[in-house]
């Protein structure tokens, strides 16, 4: 009866609609799918911040309206935690942004700085929401591959000058998904440079800044000399406390960026329930000795499949953080067709293709499953000969 928007009707296809489909037939005919499909954690909220929560919720001065940009004691929370995380200086009022997740962020950004036909610079593979936020525009993407003889980094001197010049944008993630690439100071400090001189707003998208393995610390892009004039990034505490249900993040940054954002939101949201920014507030100034646990618990995972994977005959880069395994697919097999295979033997993974063309020919594998499940997962795999 109703006509879509051309904006749904014209929405890029969704590639894990024949994965999803496959999952739920076999899921109906009782198979025991073990899914490394998920980028969610398994590993529950840290008591302590649960506690905080519950104080809260009963305290009737959080059940009104929250403020619109957030507490500014959750803002304070946020600057003394990148103080003390990467020694970046931070004006809570004017430069953190409280978020209800930061894919809600990411996803209203581009309504506050890209007109239609302008161009948002987007990583592929990469996270989904970059490519449709601007879509929903009528921006245009224009894709930098991702390559793993460049470390999974886009190459900024392959941009053709004429799409520089129409972008508005520039989207990176580091450590990324799905590629579990990271990125150091020296090439945030290239993408300042570029942005700087193609007058581009940069969003860095920093979700897994603290699932990180063998004591690597991944940096900021606001440590970047002159990051702060043109950039914004995204922070979550969703992967850093196991918090992705409780939908709360945080935006840092260039004000005008902050700005910007804050005024889109405050015509579409009301800010995040307090309760939830109280126990934000306690994640953040708490002991951090939560977020090693978690990640001894990542390594010890990661160790098993990557050397049980190498052994199969695999081809991976063993990742310093976040919490995934980009796989090369077997001789003669598309993403597409791998993925099947091991769905075949009841194990979900995530055909590389699906975020993006330039992942095509590669799988992720996400470490979300208890140890045990994934030593199943291998005993299957190992089954298949490619
Ligand atoms: C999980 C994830 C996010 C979003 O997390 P929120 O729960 O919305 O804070 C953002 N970017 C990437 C790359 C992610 O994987």
């Amino acid at each position: 009866m109703f006509d879509k928007a051309d904006r749904l009707r014209k929405l890029p296809p969704y590639l894990f609609k024949e994965i999803d489909r496959k999952k739920m037939e076999l899921r109906a005919k009782g198979v025991d799918l073990i899914d490394l499909g998920i980028g969610d954690p398994d590993l529950p909220t840290p008591g302590h911040i649960i506690e905080a929560m519950k104080k809260a919720v009963g305290d009737a001065v959080n059940h009104r309206y929250p403020s619109y940009s957030g507490m500014l004691e959750f803002r304070a929370a946020v600057a003394e935690w990148y103080k003390r995380r990467f020694n970046v200086d931070l004006d809570p009022e004017k430069e953190v942004l409280t978020l209800i997740g930061s894919k809600e962020g990411i996803a209203h950004l581009p309504l506050a700085f890209v007109n239609p036909g302008d161009v948002s610079l987007v990583p592929s593979p990469g996270y989904p929401v970059y490519n449709i936020a601007t879509f929903f525009c009528g921006g245009e993407s224009y894709t930098m591959p991702l390559l793993r003889e460049k470390g999974f980094l886009p190459d900024l001197d392959a941009i053709p000058s004429d799409v520089v010049r129409r972008a508005k944008v520039m989207f990176i993630n580091y450590p990324n998904n799905p590629t579990a690439a990271v990125a150091d100071v020296t090439f945030y400090e290239m993408v300042v440079e570029f942005a700087a001189r193609n007058r581009l707003l940069v969003c860095h998208d920093a979700a897994y800044s603290e699932v990180a393995y063998d004591g690597y610390r991944p940096p900021s892009f606001l440590q970047a000399k002159g990051a702060k004039e043109v950039g914004i990034e995204f922070h979550s505490l969703s992967k850093t406390y196991n918090m992705t249900g409780w939908r709360v993040g945080f935006a840092t940054g260039n004000r005008e960026a902050i700005d910007g954002l804050s005024a889109i939101k405050s015509n579409v949201d009301s800010g995040v329930f307090q309760a939830i920014q109280f126990a934000g507030i306690t994640a953040l100034r708490g002991d951090q000795a939560c977020v090693q646990k978690m990640n001894d618990i990542y390594t010890e995972r990661r160790d098993l499949m990557v050397s049980q994977l190498k052994k199969a005959g695999f081809e991976l880069d063993t990742p310093k953080a976040s919490f995934y395994l980009w796989i090369k697919t077997p001789k003669g097999y598309s993403s597409a067709q791998l993925a099947t295979r091991l769905l075949e033997k009841g194990v979900v993974v995530t055909p590389g293709n699906g975020f993006g063309e330039p992942g095509e020919g590669y799988f992720r594998i996400a470490l979300t499953q208890k140890k045990a499940r994934l030593e199943e997962a291998m005993q299957r795999i190992k089954t298949v000969s490619f």
